[in-house]
């Protein structure tokens, strides 16, 4: 992960400080710690009638050419079902309704250190699938032929789903 050097507000130069028992990033010239906190991402489980699961494959960094959720972060003044949705759409051509929300957890980033990851279930959708500017590939699959999953998270929420909510027995 790639260290903030300079303050975003005023542009001085960081230098570190103990506060609340975390060294932390520090502004000398306003006199406040920079908080860094995980950044907020959502992605989709969508299962089909048939019980299978959509995934798509990575057209960027990280993870390029591995599978995942459709998902993304939420952008400013978006709802994160809003944005997951959109990211849906974006990713699959797909749109969808979300059924329920699967659950949230942390997950370890390359490029923000950690991630907020919100997890819904989306079983009713309408449109053609194709794949959008950050997937190569968008696809079914079934629980017992998952190809390696990009992120340890997404595969949490894809096991959670069969192993609680769906109705297939596996
Ligand atoms: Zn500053």
């Amino acid at each position: 992960m790639r260290k903030k050097t300079n303050c975003h507000y005023c542009g001085n130069k960081l230098t570190e400080r103990l506060s609340d028992e975390r060294l932390r990033l520090y502004c000398e010239h306003c006199n406040e710690p920079v908080y860094e906190n995980p950044v907020p991402a959502t992605c989709i489980v969508t299962i089909d009638e048939t019980e299978r699961v959509l995934l798509v494959k990575r057209n960027i960094e990280p993870k390029k050419g591995f599978w995942c959720l459709p998902g993304g972060f939420i952008e400013l003044g978006e709802n994160p079902d809003g944005g997951a949705l959109r990211e849906l759409k974006e990713e699959t051509g797909l749109e969808g309704k979300i059924e329920m929300l699967i659950g949230v957890t942390s997950s370890p980033s390359s490029q923000y250190d950690t991630v907020l990851m919100v997890g819904y279930l989306v079983k009713s959708y309408s449109g053609i699938l194709c794949t959008g500017y950050d997937a190569s590939e968008a696809e079914w699959f079934n629980y017992t032929e998952l190809p390696e999953i990009a992120f340890k998270s997404h595969l949490m929420f894809i096991r959670i789903y069969y192993a609680s909510y769906s109705t297939h027995i596996i």
